[in-house]
């Protein structure tokens, strides 16, 4: 096959400035530190190497199928009109209408959507949903912007996207710095276009509107769960365990809360502006009030101030990267103090680092793993827009948490099996299915 150039490291010239104030103590945050599209295609070729593709698959697989780039403007309160740049990539239909969220961040560019496409379509294909993966975002600091000029960008974006998506085309979902008030004027806006309403364009909605119970706190349910079930594969007692948590938005913060439910302390936590510590535990009910009062956990009286990289190193049973990608690098991997790693986050481990945990005796749990929750729940959400009847938070908790946990079975009897590490062995399972639907398809025409 004669496959389209693999889309090339990253361009500076491609980077779009950052917008607005980001984090105020740039120092604090940990940049990313590797391209994730190189990360996403090294793991890739690990799993591919161990398993018979034919190399028609192998470069289908290594090209994301469409992507879109869009710039826009927007309307600001003050009257001037800002350019914003926004995109969509779609990594693989093999298995069926695509699935993937929207991230607003400064730090967006092309190759971390690609990344996280394609994270999606291994996602999709390990908990067996009949999704294809995708991701999309738009550079741009949501925190600097009003609500009318968030609304406006969310409408314009969804405009620019209309023509790529549909419910049974490409169905985005709530990422970094979106959440079910975007996703609520991302549906209004593409239904207005269409002259009707359309509930299953987008998942992670309100419930007022189609949205499913249970999904806001999905995926870091599905966090917990697959913490709870490393523990028991690993024999460290969950009831007592200390974790730290990196990024405390809607994944961290849900895991933090539903593992603390379990008897486990959380003893860190942080966002992009810095980090607490507390040995004893931190009080979460009196946290999330200080960051619902500041939007920030610094300043929280109840810990020791430490920066994000600090807090990557701090002692503890359970390290839960929940923010961004490429946090866990060789630069700080010898220093990462968990016996067990539970990635909420995409991409937080770089492969360099992987090796380093791995022969440290640290296990991962792989992002397409731990944090599949949340598109587990968005797919009930789908399926129940589609049906127009809707099932009970009991219910789907239920089936969520059968997902997980023959998820996790699966994988661990795979990596033994195949002496691999976890992210390997679901990365196996993720890309032989992918690869079995291409090619019972066929390549078109
Ligand atoms: P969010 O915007 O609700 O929260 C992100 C958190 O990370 C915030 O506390 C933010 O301050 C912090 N953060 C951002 N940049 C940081 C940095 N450089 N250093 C430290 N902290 C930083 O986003 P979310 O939905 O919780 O997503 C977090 C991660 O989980 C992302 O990797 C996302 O792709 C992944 N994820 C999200 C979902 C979902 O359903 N929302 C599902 C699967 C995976």
């Amino acid at each position: 096959m004669n496959g389209a150039q693999t889309p090339s490291p990253r361009d500076e010239a491609a980077v779009p400035p950052s917008l607005g104030t980001g984090p105020r103590d740039a120092q604090a945050a940990p940049a990313v530190h590797d391209d994730p599209w190189e990360m996403a295609l090294r793991q890739f070729r690990v799993a591919a190497d161990r398993t018979t593709l034919t190399p028609a698959v192998r470069d289908v697989l290594e090209h994301p199928e469409r992507e879109f780039t869009v710039n826009f403007p927007v309307a600001m309160d003050d009257g001037s009109t800002r350019v914003y740049t926004g995109y969509r990539v779609l990594h693989s239909t093999a298995l069926g209408p695509t699935k993937g969220g929207l991230r607003f961040s400064p730090q967006v560019w092309i190759n971390e959507v690609r990344a996280l496409g394609m994270w999606m379509t291994w996602k999709c294909a390990l908990a067996h949903l009949p999704y294809g993966g995708a991701k999309g975002g738009v550079a741009c600091d949501p925190g600097a912007l009003s609500v009318p000029e968030l609304e406006r960008l969310t409408r314009r974006f969804a405009t620019e996207l209309r023509p790529m998506i549909g419910a049974r085309i490409d169905i985005p979902a709530p990422d970094v710095g979106t959440n079910s008030q975007v996703m609520a004027w991302f549906m209004d806006t593409y239904s207005m276009h269409e002259g009707y309403s359309v509930p299953s364009v987008v998942t992670g909605k309100p419930l007022t509107i189609g949205g499913s119970a249970g999904r806001q706190d999905a995926t870091g349910r599905g966090v917990m769960i697959a913490a709870r079930e490393a523990a028991r594969m690993r024999g460290v007692p969950f009831a007592g365990a200390r974790v730290v948590v990196q990024g405390f938005g809607n994944v961290g913060a849900t895991a933090a809360v539903l593992m603390a439910a379990e008897g486990c302390r959380i003893v860190g936590v942080s966002d992009a502006f810095g980090g607490l510590y507390n040995s004893r535990g931190l009080d979460l009910d009196a946290l999330r009030r200080h960051v619902a009062a500041t939007r920030r956990v610094e300043g929280f009286a109840g810990g020791e101030a430490v920066t994000n990289a600090e807090l990557l190193e701090l002692p503890c049973d359970f390290l839960v990267p929940a923010a961004i990608e490429g946090q866990i690098t060789a630069r700080n991997a010898a220093r990462v103090n968990a016996q067990i790693v539970v990635e909420g986050a995409n991409g937080p481990t770089t492969p360099d680092a992987d090796a380093i945990l791995e022969e440290r005796g640290i296990l991962v749990v792989p992002d397409i793993l731990a944090n599949a929750g949340g598109v587990v729940v968005s797919y009930f959400e789908w399926v129940q827009d589609l049906q127009a009847y809707f099932w009970s938070e009991a219910e789907i908790n239920a089936h969520l948490t059968r997902i997980m946990v023959d998820g996790v079975a699966r994988v661990a009897s795979v990596a033994a099996v195949e002496r691999v590490s976890l992210r390997t062995a679901a990365l196996l399972v993720a890309v032989r299915r992918v690869a079995a639907a291409l090619e019972q398809r066929g390549i078109y025409p």
